[in-house]
């Protein structure tokens, strides 16, 4: 136990992190392209706040919730995703009275008590946008395109989006009696899930993924051929503004999405790479959310994504992400002045912003070369009492061999010009 990490969770080595920098540093380029500023809440908050903001009826606070009392017995919650915290946030600091639309991004871990399966972490991490104040459908297409672009700069090919309508309090309540009696006579036929379901989220049974449940609701109305005139006059703009910036889109009736304060616009990405799982990330329209939270009557929108999924397709796509953290030059060096002057010599490298290593191990030249490979060195050279006398030294390119004389006091120039 003691030398293992929890179930659910994994430590991210050096052979991995990288990835997750690259992916973090193209994640906020996009984010500044499209001015959404950066937003860090707490790991955790008041566990009342998961219960409103994301839904009583969802299995997330239902089963999935790591909540605890803290030593002030006040009932604490880990969160289990990240939009909760942002909406506690955007009321808290009242910035419904700032300029609209607030927009916003998080790069967060998250918590859920989850059975095991494959690529899921009781540990994740999400990136996410949010965008306040703006009712219109230009927003959702705005969100749709962070993301669009977010592919490209990753280079993931084959992304397909799908968009639904999941329509407004007012359709959804008649929409909502439709559904009702039409699943009234099957529910014996359906799995305890949806059972629960039935009473009180039925637009959720449509989003279940057992068999015997998808052949009933397969003939059930959607809810997208029930939206009311202003919930079909915004997926009209949205699609119209989709079509006019080309973001292509195929309309999916199925997509509820599995979070409570969804409203009108969800939407999916989804990998259309063959052997790859489904959907990448999914978002949409919560305009009722601020307001359940306590704050003013505030429309928004986001997504989630989820960064180990993103990992995974970016794997699956065979993409390879550059490691820019390897040493760009080992200074190996012979006997202790040679050592010293490596040591000043490493020291301006460095303040010249070239990744710069040498032995601290009182190794052999031999060992050290060695150990200058095995980290990955794009350069070497080898520091004795000789080189440092007539100002010479050999620069070695490690990855095609080739061996250049070059003045010692041009080094850090040369390695600056090859770059
Ligand atoms: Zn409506
Ligand atoms: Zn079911």
């Amino acid at each position: 136990m003691l030398t293992q990490t929890p179930k659910g969770t994994k430590d991210i080595l050096p052979s991995e992190s990288y990835k997750w920098q690259f992916i973090e540093k193209k994640i906020h380029q996009v984010c500044r392209i499209f001015g959404y500023k950066e937003i860090r809440t707490p790991v955790f908050e008041h566990t009342e706040l998961f219960q409103r903001g994301v839904g009583d009826t969802t299995d997330i606070v239902q089963k999935e919730m790591y909540t605890f009392l803290d030593k002030g017995d006040r009932s604490i919650t880990l969160r289990p995703e990240g939009t909760a915290g942002v909406v506690r946030s955007y009321i808290e600091h009242g910035m419904s009275s700032l300029p609209q639309p607030i927009k916003l991004y998080y790069n967060i871990s998250a918590y859920r008590y989850e059975k095991m399966q494959k690529g899921r972490y009781r540990e994740f991490h999400q990136f996410g946008v949010e965008a306040f104040g703006a009712k219109g459908p230009d927003i959702d297409v705005e969100i749709i395109s962070v993301l669009g672009f977010l592919f490209k700069s990753l280079g993931i090919k084959n992304v397909g989006l799908n968009i639904n309508s999941i329509g407004c309090p007012v359709c959804r309540k008649a929409y909502n009696e439709k559904i009702t009696e039409f699943l009234r006579p099957h529910l014996d036929k359906m799995c305890p899930t949806c059972n629960e379901r039935f009473g009180k989220n039925p637009l959720r049974i449509i989003d279940c993924k057992e068999e015997k449940c998808k052949k009933i609701t397969v003939d059930a109305p959607s809810m997208l051929d029930n939206i009311c005139e202003e919930c079909g006059t915004h997926f009209e703009g949205l699609k119209a503004g989709l079509d006019n910036i080309g973001i292509a889109y195929n309309i999916d009736k199925n997509i509820v999405r599995g979070l409570d304060y969804y409203s009108k616009t969800v939407f999916e990405f989804v990998s259309e790479n063959v052997g790859a799982q489904g959907t990448i990330c999914g978002g949409g329209r919560y305009d009722g959310l601020v307001e359940s939270c306590g704050g003013p009557s505030t429309p928004g929108i986001g997504f989630g994504l989820g960064m180990e999924r993103l990992l995974m397709e970016i794997e699956s796509q065979g993409i390879l992400i550059p490691d820019e953290d390897s040493v760009e030059i080992y200074i190996s060096s012979i006997g202790e002045a040679a050592g010293k002057y490596a040591s000043k010599l490493v020291n301006s490298l460095r303040e010249n912003g070239i990744s710069a290593g040498k032995d601290l191990m009182d190794r052999s030249v031999k060992a050290q070369m060695k150990y200058a490979d095995k980290l990955g060195a794009k350069y070497t050279v080898v520091l004795g009492d000789d080189e440092i006398n007539n100002n010479k030294v050999v620069l070695k390119n490690m990855k095609n061999g080739e061996k250049d004389e070059i003045s010692l006091d041009s080094l850090c120039q040369e390695i600056i010009n090859r770059r």
